[in-house]
């Protein structure tokens, strides 16, 4: 049996979405086929439609969806229908990555977030007899339903506003993982967050929760950094106006520089900024997007400091999705406040505004 589905669909690279109907085959064996409530959209579909990862089309993205489990595969037994489930990146579960509870950094990772190809007995999208290439990050969720499977599915409690909480499988447990998974810190550490997007304020919103200080953030949108001093941030520094912030560090850090400091904004300049900002045997965090040449200064290098590419915070998402929501549940995580809900059919508008700046991150509603 096929399912009569709504989709935002990709057919050229730069190009506008266009809302379709689609025909979606069954779940294979190993799948679930999910009915999308909400998905957030990510800085990383915005440059996938630009050509970055070489997906091919006409494709239909989205990977930060959440919804109601309508049917699944016979082999599935974590959820059932009528389940409410959160959806998030896919990793093939074999891997010495994902044997040791790393999944992020999966072998197959690539593959399995871009190369948009359905297993053999998989379901498959189709436009009138046309194949589009689906199950990218294992989901595809800018659309009414996904076809997704037990490892990139996480069930979640009926009583929490499904609609909201898919950005919480890409875009928030990237930051809030950087912190709580590779960090670690100890309370009184410091830390300077360079990028106030959905990225920076989820690790504002983790570092606060570790009792993080000075928590320092950095950017050129003013009301962003009005936003993450209401999160935790002791410091904001506006590099609109601000042309020397590792000198304004050092002075907040009593000349010690941070403990830890994270890019959100894969610019290479502000990169080699958040290095030098490090104190001795500091670490550096790059979340940003990654694919360029960087350089620091070996002689600060020297001094026991760090630089750490992280992958969606190295988060094993059936173990950090539940201590996120039990964090939202207490008030400590409320990732709710960053939202902004448009109709599937207002894409290319929820996505100009994020791209823009003007909101931080723009939710589907199916
Ligand atoms: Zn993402
Ligand atoms: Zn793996």
């Amino acid at each position: 049996m096929s399912h009569k589905i709504s989709a935002a669909v990709l057919r050229n690279l730069s190009s506008p979405f266009l809302p379709e109907s689609l025909r979606l085959e069954d779940p294979g064996d190993d799948e679930i086929l999910v009915k999308i409530a909400g998905t957030g959209i990510c800085h990383t579909d915005i440059k996938v439609s630009g050509g970055y990862a070489g997906v091919p089309l006409p494709v239909v993205l989205g990977h930060e969806g959440a919804g109601v489990v309508a049917q699944v595969g016979k082999h599935v037994t974590s959820v059932v229908p009528g389940d409410h489930v959160l959806l998030t990146f896919d990793s093939c579960g074999k891997c010495p990555q994902c044997s040791t509870q790393h999944p992020a950094y999966c072998d197959e990772g690539q593959r399995l977030s871009f190369a948009c190809q359905h297993s053999e007995k998989g379901a498959s999208l189709a436009s009138s007899g046309e194949l589009v290439n689906g199950n990218f990050f294992g989901q595809s969720s800018f659309a009414s339903h996904a076809v997704t499977n037990e490892r990139n599915t996480v069930k979640v409690d009926k009583s929490l506003p499904l609609e909201i909480l898919g950005p919480l499988g890409c875009g928030f447990q990237t930051g809030a993982g950087v912190v709580l998974n590779v960090l670690q810190p100890s309370a009184g550490q410091s830390f300077a967050i360079f990028g106030a997007g959905n990225v920076g304020l989820s690790a504002v919103m983790a570092a606060a929760i570790a009792g993080m200080d000075p928590l320092i953030v950095l950017d050129v949108n003013p009301h962003r950094l009005e936003i993450a001093r209401t999160l935790g941030a002791s410091h904001t520094i506006d590099l609109g106006k601000e042309t020397d912030p590792v000198k304004l560090i050092q002075q907040i850090t009593n000349k010690a520089g941070v403990n830890y400091s994270l890019d959100t904004t894969n610019k290479s300049e502000v990169i080699r900024q958040a290095f030098e900002s490090l104190a001795n045997r500091g670490t550096c965090i790059h979340s940003g997007g990654g694919g360029k040449d960087l350089t620091f200064p070996g002689s600060l290098l020297l001094h026991g400091r760090t630089v750490q590419g992280v992958i969606q915070g190295d988060s094993d998402p059936q173990v950090f999705i539940p201590q996120l929501l039990n964090y939202y549940g207490d008030g400590k995580f409320p990732f709710d406040k960053l939202l902004s809900f448009y109709p599937l059919a207002d894409i290319n508008r929820a996505v100009a505004e994020m791209v823009s700046g003007q909101v931080i991150k723009p939710v589907l509603l199916m």
